[in-house]
């Protein structure tokens, strides 16, 4: 079985065994890869920024995408620094397509793990953003904002 690019040397016969440095660093599976997925809230001018960074397989790397977009998309909205939302999303979307990439992953050998480590089991990726009632919250944002530009005007004339 080969890990490619995540073998850190290669294996040699009297060399020491291959250390696997793309691994979960959750679930201690493979292949990972690094990215960062952010979250906001906003409440008039304050903004509170949460950055979820690390080393994540598939399932664990969509868990904290879809996490930290829902949370971003109910509390992202409530302030002035909501301008910068949509970026955030882009850049969460933009990880989560390499996340999505990456093959299913699968248990590495016992010698391929960082001594002493502990891992947990896979976090679930959870629904889709795309399905979660998170969405609910900017679509009403953007009907606020198309009545007050289209029907509040006539209710005062
Ligand atoms: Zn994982």
């Amino acid at each position: 079985m080969s890990f490619g690019p995540s073998l850190s040397h290669p294996a040699s016969p009297d060399g020491p065994p291959p250390q696997f440095t793309a691994v979960c660093e959750i679930c201690g599976r493979a292949p990972a890869i690094d990215v960062t997925f952010r979250s906001m809230i906003t409440i008039v001018i304050g903004v509170q920024v949460s950055t979820i960074s690390g080393r994540y397989c598939r399932d664990c790397g969509l868990a904290h995408y879809r996490a930290q977009t829902k949370s971003a998309l109910l509390g992202g909205w409530w302030g002035l620094p909501a301008v910068v939302l949509p970026l955030l999303l882009i850049m969460n979307v933009v990880g989560a397509k390499k996340i999505e990439r990456l093959a299913p992953a699968t248990s590495v050998p016992a010698s391929a793990l960082r001594p002493g480590a502990q891992y947990s089991p896979p976090l679930v990726p959870g629904t889709p953003v795309s399905r979660s009632p998170a969405l609910i919250v900017p679509l009403l944002m953007l009907a606020l904002v198309i009545g007050c530009c289209c029907g509040l005007p006539r209710l005062y004339n």
